[in-house]
């Protein structure tokens, strides 16, 4: 019996993490570096992916220097940073964010649906755009833009239409309720290779207690013999 509770607790046990290498691409010199002060929108972020059970991980921020690619000034650019893909993580299960002080036409923009690789413009803090990080990782995670029962409260519509948080309270389950995923999605997103699971250190305590405590069971029935 009290083998079939400690499996209880591990099967409990898994958070789902997604890692994230950030990247501020500075130009030629090294200088004039996007996103310099290394926002994230973190908490922000966590909170709507809270809602599959997923929490963000974030490396270290690196740089990389391109003048280019600072700048992205048309398709063609934002095509070629995907390729040559500077400063990259090596484990592709690792997602690489480049963030730029421009981008020609959008907030952000993935490499493909599924795919690892993400770009963000800095403007979103300026504007506070506070689910564009969030949206785009879920294009990597294999959702598309208005699926079934998709209205303009989730996080998946197209930004276009979207009805976007003005601060973390409108963000579901409280306030305006915004940025929602239907079942599927979350399900859809859960099953990519990126998403990780590891033991919660809170459950792993209660996974140890569970251990001690059976210990100490057998030691009070060895007591009693
Ligand atoms: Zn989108």
């Amino acid at each position: 019996m009290a083998c079939i509770l400690v499996g209880a607790f591990v099967a409990t046990a898994n958070a789902a993490v997604l890692t994230i290498q950030p990247i501020k691409i500075c130009d030629d010199g090294g200088l004039n570096c996007a996103n310099d002060t290394e926002q994230t929108f973190l908490a922000e972020t966590n909170k709507i992916w809270a809602q599959a059970g997923l929490t963000f991980s974030y490396l270290p921020f690196t740089t990389t220097n391109s003048s280019t690619f600072l700048s992205l000034d048309n398709q063609g650019e934002v095509d070629s940073l995907f390729t040559t893909a500077p400063g990259a993580a090596a484990n592709p299960l690792v997602i690489s964010m480049w963030f730029v002080a421009n981008h020609f036409d959008a907030f952000g923009e993935v490499n493909t649906i599924g795919g690892n690789k993400i770009v963000i413009d800095e403007v979103i803090f300026g504007v506070n755009r506070l689910d564009t990080i969030a949206h785009e990782v879920g294009h990597l995670l294999g959702l598309m833009h208005d699926d079934p029962g998709v209205d303009v409260d989730f996080l998946m519509r197209s930004g276009s239409d979207r009805v976007t948080p003005s601060v973390i309270g409108d963000i579901t389950p409280d306030g305006a309720g915004l940025d929602k995923l239907t079942a599927a999605q979350i399900k859809t997103a859960l099953a990519d290779p990126k998403v990780s699971a590891v033991p919660e250190p809170a459950t792993s305590a209660l996974i140890l207690f569970g251990l001690g405590g059976l210990a100490l069971a057998r030691r009070r029935k060895m007591a009693r013999v």
